[in-house]
């Protein structure tokens, strides 16, 4: 073992788990999970150990570069890091004078480290801060602020005290966060039940109770069923919901003709089962999680699924219930003061964004907007020209529908940055590559954690950089510098972590000993006769002023979803456990574990197509085709087939992932369209292919 221990945070997803680094000299050991952080024990996911892979790996970026040849050529020029800051401040100085300060867009991938980057775009004096979760959880998130007034990270998944855990559209085991995962698994060695809801058998749904193989896209039927079959019987918490719940009659009204006998017709699921099933529910509340998610950026009516799903835990009283969803505690709720905001150092813009949120779309949550809107401002100027992009550890052409298009979209750009640790579509496509050194390789400003006991983390760096790389408050508060943006022109981390810390009673040595700082000696669960809500009535509102208001009804009547024709298949997607989208791909630790992505097919449908396990098939949508390996099996349903996101890359440089498997976003034609109007997320599974046998090559 090594000489030193380092706390520090993984960064091979965005779940961010706490991690101890054994380091002998400038030279990584082991690699676990942080032993003080509960629920990990010590542990990591395949993905968090293969990050020691990342240091030596020379098939990423290693040195700035600016582009040479035409726009994804691939021509690169390298070099310092002084050059290339000055060019990227030079070029958003000029592209600014031009078109003003609006016209930069700048997007991540959210997570816990995102104020140094809202903090800059506003220096910059630009409304326009995005993220991925468009393409991910923001119809949980608008579902969670219609009803409660807050959003979904505002409430807590007591897995480990729950008796009955409901995961729809959350695969627990496979699209893993570790601490939730051990936690379910703790609760199910003490009885907890578990029921999975899902389009096929997942490694989460052999582990269940109970399974329902749901027909993709009639989820808000089942839901509707389940809030029929609990009020009709009276099975709901009728003391929380008199307490908490406003407009009920308006829900009963919605649901009358919903009967698990009439959802049945729909999702394929035998009414008995629905009726036993609420049953079930209804024995074990509060104590019940009926997961909603975050990725729910799926079908049009994902919203209506999302409100669904936290209404049956509000019918439950599983809402701030021990067990069930209790409220998370920031600090000022345990009497203690939270970090200081870098974002407060510059004022905000006035100016409106570009993607009309917080304007046209005054309902949702103007944090981090809605970027698949920001492409259609800066494809069509409307309503002003986006001319500068900076994308951060963030890689849209892999992430959205249409990457042609949106290449397209992206020639309308005067400048183009990427800041990244890996290579990725978007970076190969860029102007600008500005390093970022891996997460054991660099520190991040200090963050927070919400929950029961919240508590401040600290990411430090293990090792040095191997290569000529950056930390992100190195590159950012670099051009800071370098654009007049002088609150944010700090010189070492140091002075950004005793910044945040002004005012909390906290100091860096209280990380020493674990790498986090606690707020409260214990978990904290608000009383549950007390619970507050941040609507207008201060209720759960089942019917939301703030949505009805811009003419978007908080209750949806059932719409039976399209059936795919003859021949063809409704595309899902999904995670698995041993890589993160696409920026694992291509390390070589997870790659040797799964190389490559295949088809899922239904074995009834296969047989049809004349198509067996292993054979290779080609599936296609409107002129966009890919090919790989098919997997035949029962465990599917009939309408869909599905592949892992974040296979097909086509760089170059990647020599593993290359021509490895099928890009999802490459087969949604027309799917920039494709949203859910209510919820402001992406509809990906609103997309048809077809499947045919191709002989191997
Ligand atoms: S879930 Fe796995 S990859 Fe994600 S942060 Fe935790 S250890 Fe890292």
């Amino acid at each position: 073992m090594g000489g030193k221990q380092v706390y520090s945070i993984c960064g091979m997803c965005t779940v961010r788990c706490p991690i101890q680094v054994e380091v002998t000299g400038d030279k990584i050991d082991f690699l676990q999970g942080n032993p003080h952080a509960a629920g990990l024990e010590g542990g990591l996911c395949a993905r968090g150990s293969a990050g020691i892979a990342l240091i030596e790996d020379r098939e990423r970026p290693q040195y700035p570069m600016i582009r040479e040849g035409e726009r994804g050529e691939g021509k690169w020029r390298r070099v310092g890091w002084d050059d290339a800051l000055d060019y990227t401040a030079e070029r958003l100085k000029e592209i600014m004078a031009r078109h003003g300060s609006k016209s930069v867009l700048f997007s991540d991938r959210g997570g816990p480290f995102r104020d140094l980057h809202q903090a800059f775009v506003r220096g910059l004096g630009s409304p326009n801060y995005s993220n991925h979760d468009s393409s991910c959880a923001r119809n949980v998130m608008h579902a969670a602020q219609s009803l409660f007034g807050f959003g979904r990270k505002d409430v807590v998944y007591d897995l480990k005290n729950a008796r009955h855990v409901v995961l729809q559209t959350r695969n627990i085991f496979e699209s893993i966060n570790v601490k939730e995962a051990n936690d379910l698994m703790t609760a199910i060695s003490q009885g907890c039940k578990l029921t999975v809801i899902d389009i096929r058998a997942t490694l989460t749904a052999t582990k269940a109770d109970r399974f329902f193989l749901v027909r993709p896209g009639t989820d808000y039927a089942l839901n509707l069923a389940v809030i029929h079959e609990l009020l009709a019987q009276r099975l709901h918490d009728m003391k929380f919901t008199r307490m908490y719940i406003k407009d009920l009659k308006t829900l009963q009204a919605l649901v009358e003709p919903y009967t698990p006998a009439w959802a049945a017709e729909e999702t394929g699921i035998a009414a008995e089962r629905v009726i036993e099933f609420v049953r079930d529910l209804a024995e074990a509340k509060p104590a019940v999680i009926w997961h909603p998610g975050w990725m729910t950026a799926r079908y049009r009516d994902s919203f209506y699924v999302s409100r669904s799903i936290y209404i049956i835990n509000a019918l439950l009283g599983a809402i701030g219930s021990k067990g069930g969803l209790p409220l998370a505690n920031k600090p000022g709720d345990v009497g203690r003061k939270g970090l200081k905001k870098l974002a407060d150092l510059v004022s905000k813009p006035k100016e409106p964004r570009a993607d009309g949120v917080g304007l046209s779309y005054a309902h949702f949550d103007a944090g981090p907007g809605l970027l698949h809107l920001a492409f259609k401002a800066m494809e069509t100027e409307d309503p002003y020209p986006l001319k500068a992009y900076i994308a951060y550890r963030h890689d849209p052409l892999m992430g959205y529908p249409e990457p042609e298009r949106l290449k397209r979209i992206f020639s309308n750009l005067d400048l183009l940055v990427a800041v990244t640790f890996s290579w990725s579509d978007t970076a190969w496509f860029s102007d600008v590559v500005l390093p970022l050194s891996p997460y054991l390789e660099r520190e991040s400003i200090l963050a927070a954690k919400n929950g029961l006991k919240p508590h401040f983390f600290l990411r430090q760096r293990a090792v040095t950089p191997a290569f000529d790389t950056k930390a992100d408050w190195e590159i950012l508060c670099g051009l800071a510098k370098r654009l007049g943006i002088e609150p944010l022109a700090f010189n070492s981390i140091q002075d950004i972590w005793d910044y945040q810390l002004e005012g909390t009673g906290v100091t860096m040595k209280d990380f020493e000993a674990t790498g986090m700082a606690a707020l409260t000696d214990q978990a904290i669960y608000q009383p549950r006769d007390n619970l507050k809500f941040k609507t207008p009535s201060g209720k759960i509102e089942v019917t939301s002023t703030r949505w009805e208001n811009h003419g978007i009804p908080s209750l949806k009547p059932y719409e039976s979803p399209t059936r795919p024709e003859t021949g063809t298949f409704r595309l899902t997607f999904g995670r698995c456990a041993v890589h993160t989208q696409g920026h694992t791909v291509n390390n070589y630790l997870l790659h040797e574990l799964m190389p490559e992505n295949v088809l899922w097919i239904n074995d009834q449908e296969a047989a049809k197509l004349g198509i067996k396990d292993g054979d290779y098939v080609e599936v296609g949508s409107n002129g966009h085709a890919g090919r790989l390996k098919a997997k035949v099996t029962p465990f599917i349903h009939p309408e869909a087939v599905f592949m892992v996101h974040g296979f097909g890359h086509t760089l170059p440089v990647e020599s593993r992932a290359h021509g490895k498997g099928v890009a999802d976003n490459a087969l949604m034609p027309g799917g920039l369209e494709k949203w859910d109007p209510a919820g402001g997320g992406m509809a990906l599974q609103e997309h048809f292919v077809t499947v045919r046998k191709i002989e191997e090559v």
